[in-house]
């Protein structure tokens, strides 16, 4: 086996900040699916979308015997409008589980049905402490405790009404990114778009390498990974191994972090098949790339959905360490190409 696959950092960042700045929460995730699709085109992968909306890139292996499939999810929290409220903002509903502190003060972009956009953003109902003083501080961060501020003159249910929005409408949080010198890449929604970006980084080294994988695989982009049964259905019903590429938790206590390979042994929804954590971790240790082994204390993956769903395969999971998940999310580029790396070495590897 020749030495580790050299990444193209640029090449797999510049597709990661374009995936960030497409807004996709889980139900309206198409935009994204569709940017992957374009990224991945030149690849000559055969694709497909399935109904429910998911990506399909079919990579022919050396062979087909016991054939594989990735998967990893471009879709992102994010919210829906639950209410048109007297005054004219709105009352939200969580799409995936997230805490309210954590989007508090953040804009965001509404999808109305016809196709509009408006801008607005996320704050307490008692925002200004000119106004409602220690409330502000202090008052419980719930569904009834914040609203979406529109950028548009509206003081009422009817003005708003006039806008287009209605019950229903998606939101969008702005990613906020940031990729400074350092090799930071500071976004929201790097869950779990940072993976996404090492699927491509990794298949655009193979084949510019003319590297085919050792099996054939399925890359499976999921579209509806935060609410629970993204990857519960869209794999060929012949394959035996899914290795999920999903965000590392990073954090006090964890192993994982924003600079190496992590792989996952178990989450909340018990432990990863042995067979797939040994073989991942001797394939970084044979390689010479730098890994983390860890437990994610509550978290689930698309793996396990299929798992869940039935699927007779055994199921790992590799990601980069992101810190701060589910809130203002930042990973470094080591991660981003040290799980590309692992993920050649998997693909390569019979
Ligand atoms: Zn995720």
């Amino acid at each position: 086996m020749s030495a580790v696959m050299s990444i193209d950092t640029k090449t797999m960042t510049d597709f990661l900040i374009g995936l960030l700045n497409t807004p996709s929460p889980t139900g309206l995730a198409e935009k994204a699916v569709e940017y992957t699709e374009r990224a991945f085109a030149p690849f000559l992968f055969k694709m497909r979308r399935t109904v429910k909306g998911a990506l399909i890139a079919e990579w022919e292996g050396k062979a087909s015997d016991a054939p594989r499939a990735l998967t990893a999810h471009v879709d992102t929290l994010g919210a829906m409008v639950k209410e048109i409220k007297e005054n004219g903002r709105l009352k939200l509903t969580k799409v995936g589980g997230f805490a309210w502190n954590t989007v508090e003060g953040e804009g965001g972009t509404l999808f109305t049905a016809s196709g509009k956009t408006v801008r607005g953003s996320l704050l307490l109902v008692k925002a200004s402490s000119h106004v409602f003083g220690a409330e502000t501080g202090e008052m419980k961060r719930d569904d009834d405790a914040m609203e979406m501020r529109l950028d548009e003159r509206t003081t009422s249910e009817a003005e708003t009404r006039a806008l287009g929005i209605e019950v229903g409408d998606f939101v969008a949080f702005d990613p906020r990114i940031e990729a400074g010198p350092a090799g930071f890449i500071r976004s929201r929604h790097l869950d779990d778009k940072a993976a996404v970006a090492c699927i491509f980084g990794a298949a655009r080294a193979m084949l510019d390498a003319g590297i085919q994988p050792a099996q054939r695989t399925t890359i499976h982009i999921s579209n509806y990974e935060e609410v629970g049964h993204g990857a519960a259905s869209g794999f060929p019903p012949d394959i035996v191994e899914l290795l999920t590429v999903d965000m590392a938790a990073v954090g006090k206590g964890q192993a994982s972090d924003e600079f190496s390979a992590c792989i996952c042994v178990k989450d909340s929804g018990g432990p990863y098949h042995v067979d797939m954590n040994r073989k991942l971790t001797q394939l970084a240790q044979a390689a010479g790339i730098p890994y983390k082994v860890d437990i994610y204390p509550y978290y689930g993956s698309d793996g396990e959905a299929f798992w869940r769903a039935g699927g007779d395969v055994r199921v790992g999971l590799i990601g980069p360490g992101v810190d701060a998940s589910h809130n203002y999310e930042r990973t470094h580029t080591d991660s981003l190409v040290h799980t590309a790396q692992l993920l050649a070495e998997y693909l390569r590897t019979e």
